[in-house]
Parts: structure tokens; sequence; C-alpha cells
């Protein structure tokens, strides 16, 4: 490497100094050691070619304020992995109830669809709130829910030192802003009753997130690898402090990994949330295109939440749908995950309780499946994922050429 190139990688980027990684730290990353050969290049031939090196941060972007670790796929494997096994190998979804347009029907067909093809290898169902049973958009009902008559439990669970809500807290700038908003929210909320939905069809309350997943954690199913509850409400997560204030914090999110479980906010993902809890009256043309650029947004960050529940953390080798990401650099985040990531995924998935090699040598043409199923998937949601098409495209043209 030249010395002005290396002085380029020298270079640091916001508070806490991030450094691009050198070209040989993301290959060391790969840890492609021992892999069969048509696995290995499935995942990673040619990647200078096709992935792009992460984006060098910029103002307001989530590198320049928060301190990332990385994880290589070693790391993973050694410590991080929460392996999927033959029993546990659903995916669910609990879509709560709305009253509002956010969470449509078509998104969540999509959602599941991607989803899907995202996680190959993997079942996913959907619990729509209002029905009692878990669905597959192309499967019949499976399992009984398990409503639990928990809605009104207001007791706070801190037991679990496992949750982690960090890195789902609300990543943006104004973040000292967003929590004051959050906690006059809730102020006005607790004088009314906490928990329930503004009876003003317009106005949607913040709701608390340790309770919604103490409710998951009951209602979890036998087979789950993971559960993921999605509502368009704002969040908010309340803590005690030792003088006796409640110190409450907006969250778009809050996870438990060790129960499996997480809820997810789709409120600040609105192009037109307010703190407030209104929603404008907009048309119907200027709604439709709202809706798009949320549907984006969201299965970026629905497809990385699940992500972190396999164990994997945010990705600072290359641009990935696993980099850390502020709301708004979700616009222009890509969908697919890059090799480093990919291979993690993908060899816990489908180790599936097989021995991890013997699978990669017999299987390996499940990575190329997967990038066939993420273009079709992709294709659903008619022109919205045209550049991804064109890239899963000539990638798969690409590998076509190595079987
Ligand atoms: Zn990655």
């Amino acid at each position: 490497m030249k010395k002005t190139e290396k002085d380029e990688y020298d270079k640091t980027y916001g508070l806490f100094k991030f450094k691009r990684p050198l070209p040989s730290e993301v290959e060391s990353a790969m840890g492609l050691v021992g892999e069969s050969i048509l696995f290995k290049k499935l995942i990673s031939a040619d990647y200078e070619r096709f992935y792009d090196p992460i984006k060098i941060p910029e103002e307001g972007d989530w590198l320049m304020t928060h301190k990332e670790y990385g994880q290589t796929y070693n790391e993973y494997i050694q410590k991080d992995c929460i392996p999927v096994d033959p029993n546990h190998n659903v995916i669910y979804i609990h879509r709560f109830s709305s009253n509002d347009d956010l969470i449509k029907d078509e998104l969540f067909q999509n959602l599941i669809i991607l989803l899907e093809a995202f996680f190959t290898g993997m079942k996913v169902y959907l619990y729509d709130e209002g029905n009692t049973n878990y669905f597959n958009n192309n499967e019949n009902m499976i399992e009984n829910g398990d409503e639990n008559n928990n809605e009104n439990n207001n007791e706070n669970n801190n037991e679990n030192n496992n949750e982690n809500n960090n890195e789902n807290n609300i990543e943006n700038n104004n973040e000292n802003n967003n929590e004051n908003n959050a906690e006059n929210n809730n102020n006005q909320n607790n004088e009314n009753n906490e928990n329930k939905q503004s009876n003003e069809s317009n106005e949607k309350m913040a709701i608390n997130a340790d309770q919604l997943l103490e409710k998951l954690k009951l209602e979890i199913p036998e087979d789950a690898y993971c559960l993921l509850g999605i509502i368009d409400n704002d969040l908010y997560t309340e803590t005690l402090l030792p003088n006796g204030k409640r110190l409450i914090k907006a969250t778009y999110g809050k996870k438990s990994v060790a129960d499996r479980v997480s809820i997810f906010s789709l409120a600040r993902f609105d192009p037109f949330f307010n703190f407030n809890g209104k929603i404008k009256n907009l048309s119907k043309e200027q709604r439709y295109k709202i809706s798009l650029i949320l549907l984006k947004r969201v299965c970026s960050a629905i497809t990385r939440e699940i992500c972190y529940m396999f164990g994997m953390k945010n990705c600072t080798f290359m641009s990935c749908c696993m980099n850390g990401t502020n709301v708004a650099e979700f616009d222009n985040k890509q969908i697919e995950l890059c090799p480093i990531c990919l291979r993690k995924l993908i060899t816990n998935i489908r180790a599936n309780g097989e021995d991890i090699i013997t699978y990669r040598v017999k299987k390996p043409l499940i990575v190329y499946n997967r990038f066939v199923k993420m273009r079709d998937a992709l294709d659903n949601f008619s022109g919205l994922y045209e550049n991804e098409l064109k890239w899963f495209n000539a990638r798969i043209d690409f590998l076509k050429t190595l079987i």
C-alpha cells in the first residue's frame, strides 16, 4: 500500500475516532480459511467489485457519535453466535393492532416474503393481533396465540441482566430533545392511563417498551427462534433512579436476546413523525409516498433487528445492512449483508443442528439460492428496490459462472 493510501486509512472520524478497516483487515474478518472452495467463492468471490467499503462517516452519521467494536466472523462463531436448532427455527412476528394506516397489510405481506428470503432456511410466521393464531402468508394456522391477559401488568421486571436497549436507543442527533419530548408525552400519559390508546383518533400515545417485552416473553411459542413485536406507537423505557425520580427515555425498540424477544416501533421511521404524537392530516397521495419511504426504512431496520437476535453485531467492515445507522441514514442503507455478515448468518442458519463443515461441503448452493430468493422477494415491492434488483441480477449472473 502506498504511503498516501495508508494515510487515508489512518484518518479518524467522530467522537470515538473511528478508523476505516484496511483491506487486509476486511479480508481477515471474513475468516474464510478451511471452507469448501465453492462455498467460499459464492460468499466472497470478487467482493471488491460488488460490495462497497464502509462509507466514510459524515456529520450526523451514526459512526460520528457511537463507539463500535465490530465483530469478525471468528468472533461471532466463537463467542456471540446463538445457534439455530431444528426445534427452534421459526421467526415469529407479532404485529400489534393499529388504528393508523402505517401498518398496512401489503407492508406486512411483503415483509414476510422478504424475511423468508433474507433468513433463508428459517420459517417466518406472522401473528396479527385481533386474530388469535400465527400465520405464514402461504400456510394455514399453526399454533394458538396466547393473550395471557397481561396487558395491564404494570410491574417492571428488571431481573434479566441480558436485556439490552443500548443499540436500540433512539438513533438521532437530537437525542436530548427526543428524551425531553418523550418525557413530556409520558407525563401526560401517566396522568391519563399509561398503557391505553388515546380516544382521539389522530393521536397516539407512547407505550412502555418494558411492558410490551414482558408480554412477548409470556407468549413466545415453543418452536420460536425469536419473537419480534412490531407496533406503530412510539415507545419509551422507564427507570427508577436512586433519588426516587423516574428516568424516561424514548426508544425505538428494546430486546432481550436471552429471552429471544424484541419489540420494535415504526413511529420514528415515519418521515412525518412528530414528538407530540399527532398524526398529520395528509392527502392519500402524500400518505402513499410516505408509506414507501417508511416501508424501505422498516425492511432494513427489521432485518437488522432480527440479525441482532442471532448474536450478530453492528458491522464496521463494509457497507452492509448491519452498519450502525441513524434513522435518516436508513434511506441510503443497503438491504443486503456484506460477505462477512452473510457468512455469519448463513453458517448459523444452515448449520441448524447439522455438522457445519459437512453442510458447507454438501450444500454450498444455499448461498446462491439465497441471492435468487432475495432478488425475487425484492421484485415484489413494485419498483421500490430498482437499484438493488440490478445489483442482485449482476451478482447472480456472476455467481452462475462459478457453479
Ligand atoms: Zn457486514
